[in-house]
């Protein structure tokens, strides 16, 4: 049996990463260095884990890369406070709030009251607003991060019927919106969706955001479909898998992107690209 092209998340991430490396020195020969603000509250270990992979990865691409940490008593107001005087830095592009916030914290308010011209992670509503209007926006690292893997493997979302399944605000629905703006034919699936195989089953480019260990096995992949498998789920012995049985798609699909190196890397770069991209706009 034909076996899928496995989709080289790391190695796009790398192109993306060099990219930037060039954008940002260009910047900095302007006089306009790129600064990405880091807001990381409390002591959640994967969140600081994280943030130092993010911290390296911008210096070594050039970006000047601050952390700004609160402890995990500190309230919404104290949070909202740190936000504007980040808003009001001329010296920082692009201002990310490290998620989850502690449970007394409003994760709302904290991110709506991000400038949407800092808003590097794309979740400020005015800028959710511009993308699911078809209009230029900041989008999302993650589906940003998709679509150049797409791209980079020449899969053209034209008139193709796309599913994806899971519709939260970091992934699912932006992920939809960009198909659409692609010129795909979306679905947008979630936990209360009838017939999910079904539905699977028609898509052309299948993307997996759901946080459910190998959900989507081989019957619910049509015969040479692209298949995107974001999520990351540690088993009880400590390996990482997605939401994708890969051994059983592979022969199946058309493409397929790996857990891990497959959309994780890309997360990351794409982070760094809108700081660039935040810079050149003079936000
Ligand atoms: P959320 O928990 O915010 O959203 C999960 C979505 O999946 C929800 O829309 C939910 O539906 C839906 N869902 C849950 N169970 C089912 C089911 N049985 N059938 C159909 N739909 C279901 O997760 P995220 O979007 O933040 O993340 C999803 C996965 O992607 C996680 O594993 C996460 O770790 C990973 N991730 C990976 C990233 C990367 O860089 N590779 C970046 C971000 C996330 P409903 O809305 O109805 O509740």
């Amino acid at each position: 049996m034909p076996e899928a092209v496995r989709m080289d998340g790391k190695e796009v991430a790398r192109r993306v990463r060099a990219e930037v490396a060039d954008r940002a020195q260009a910047l900095s020969q302007a006089g306009a260095a790129p600064g990405l603000s880091v807001v990381l509250v409390g002591d959640d270990p994967a969140s600081h884990v994280y943030v130092g992979r993010k911290e390296k990865a911008a210096l070594k691409a050039g970006i000047r890369g601050a952390t700004h940490r609160l402890p995990e008593s500190a309230t919404t107001e104290e949070v909202l406070a740190l936000v504007q005087s980040l808003n009001d830095d001329p010296a920082v592009h692009g201002i990310l709030v490290q998620l989850p916030l502690p449970r007394a914290v409003d994760t709302d308010l904290v991110l709506d009251a991000v400038h949407p011209s800092k808003d590097v992670d794309g979740f400020h509503p005015a800028n959710a607003g511009l993308l699911a209007s078809g209009l230029d926006a900041i989008a999302p690292c993650t589906p940003s991060g998709i679509m150049r893997i797409l791209e980079e493997y020449g899969v053209d979302c034209n008139g193709k019927d796309a599913v994806v399944i899971g519709r939260s605000r970091i992934v699912g629905r932006p992920m939809a919106a960009l198909l659409t703006n692609a010129n795909a034919t979306v679905t947008l699936c979630h936990s209360r969706t009838h017939d999910l195989q079904g539905h699977a089953r028609r898509a052309d480019i299948l993307i997996v955001a759901v946080g459910r260990p190998e959900m989507v096995t081989a019957d619910w992949v049509k015969p040479g479909a692209v298949v995107i498998d974001v999520g990351i789920n540690r088993t009880d012995e400590g390996t990482l898998v997605g939401d994708v049985d890969y051994a059983s798609v592979e022969p199946i699909a058309g493409h397929l992107t790996p857990v891990p190196g497959g959309v994780g890397p890309m997360t990351i770069a794409t982070l760094l690209s809108n700081t660039c991209l935040l810079a050149e706009r003079g936000g």
